[in-house]
């Protein structure tokens, strides 16, 4: 029988899903692997399954010239932790698990630009402290979503699902920012320019991979582009934003708010961002369901399977 390790506990049906092909060792920690843990990894199991934090990086594949691992199954849609260059001149394949993820992260987005729009983690911390003295006709006034535009950056899978949740669900406009034109069943206007769409968006919603190209993408400048009313949401990953400047723009009130579900570098999140009432902070919970974590293990698992076969795993990515 091959030898797979899982980086971190997963769900229960994950683990015995992958034990029918399987020699299954799961680390029962939850901490990142550190660099040593990822080269024994490389050469102790035949598949890994591991995950955001695991940092695959270069330095990872120096020593590792055809390791015994064949296959790196990321439980997950972004790779950005991988060095898949390195991974291919290794003789180790990379999967991800994309549409599993989709829907539970476009909710996620919907969740933050509901949340910053109608100031409801200010609403709930008042609650929770006992200084809500009552209703009044001009307490936590925020700003009417419905019929408003939004703005996605990166029109992939997460920002389309995205799009369509905001035309059906709030009747709202939606532009886009994208490499390539795209086709819908609803009016998506495909902006130019990243200043434009800064400019128009009631709600700019970052979607994009993170990738060199993206690194800092919303930096001072397109901040500056923004409405003093608009809200910008990142569900994407947090170095595509680059956080200093944003806590400029959200302190000066440059910007409404910002809804953030990912951070420059996790899980470390600046002492401003967190003293700010206009800024919604979640834990990198986008695909936080179980019936989403055990869709993603269940990809994961028929990757790693495949790949230790002999065949093509369906989502390999280098
Ligand atoms: P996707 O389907 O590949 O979509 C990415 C989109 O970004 C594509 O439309 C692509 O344009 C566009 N794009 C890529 N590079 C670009 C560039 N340099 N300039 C402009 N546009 C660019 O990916 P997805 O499944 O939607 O996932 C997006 C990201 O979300 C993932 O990479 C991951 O990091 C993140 N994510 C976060 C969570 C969470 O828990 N918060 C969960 C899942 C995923 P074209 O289509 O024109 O090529």
């Amino acid at each position: 029988m091959k030898r797979v390790y899982f980086t971190r506990p997963l769900p229960e049906s994950v683990a015995d899903m992958a034990r029918a092909y399987f020699d299954v060792e799961m680390r029962t920690e939850n901490t990142p692997l550190k660099i040593g843990q990822m080269r024994a990894a490389l050469n102790l199991y035949d598949g890994v399954l591991m995950m955001f934090g695991d940092t695959f990086s270069v330095e990872v594949f120096r020593e590792a010239q055809n390791p015994r691992c064949k296959v790196l199954a990321n439980y997950g849609v972004g790779i950005n932790h991988i060095d898949l260059q390195a991974a291919r001149s290794a003789g180790v394949m990379v999967t991800n698990v994309p549409g599993a993820v989709t829907d539970a992260t476009a909710d996620i987005g919907m969740t933050l630009i509901m949340m910053s729009a109608r100031r409801a983690g200010e609403g709930e911390r008042m609650v929770r402290a006992g200084e809500w003295p009552g209703w009044n006709p001009t307490q936590l006034l925020g700003t009417h979503v419905t019929g408003k535009t939004v703005g996605i950056i990166g029109m992939g899978r997460i920002g389309s699902a995205i799009a369509q949740r905001c035309h059906f669900g709030f009747d709202m406009k939606v532009l886009y920012w994208s490499r390539s034109e795209k086709d819908f069943a609803y009016p998506a206007e495909r902006v130019r320019t990243l200043e434009e769409l800064m400019a128009r968006a009631d709600f700019a919603v970052v979607a994009v991979p993170a990738s060199a190209e993206t690194h800092h993408l919303i930096n001072d400048d397109a901040l500056s582009h923004m409405a003093p009313t608009a809200h910008l949401i990142n569900v994407a990953r947090g170095d595509i934003v680059d956080e200093a400047a944003l806590i400029r723009a959200l302190k000066d009130r440059r910007i409404a708010g910002a809804g953030l579900d990912v951070y420059e570098h996790e899980p470390t999140v600046p002492n401003a961002l967190k003293a700010m009432e206009n800024a919604v902070l979640l834990p990198h919970m986008g695909t936080s369901t179980l019936e989403v974590r055990e869709k993603m293990g269940r990809i994961a698992v028929e990757n790693l399977q495949k790949a230790l076969n002999g065949e093509t795993p369906p989502n390999l990515v280098n």
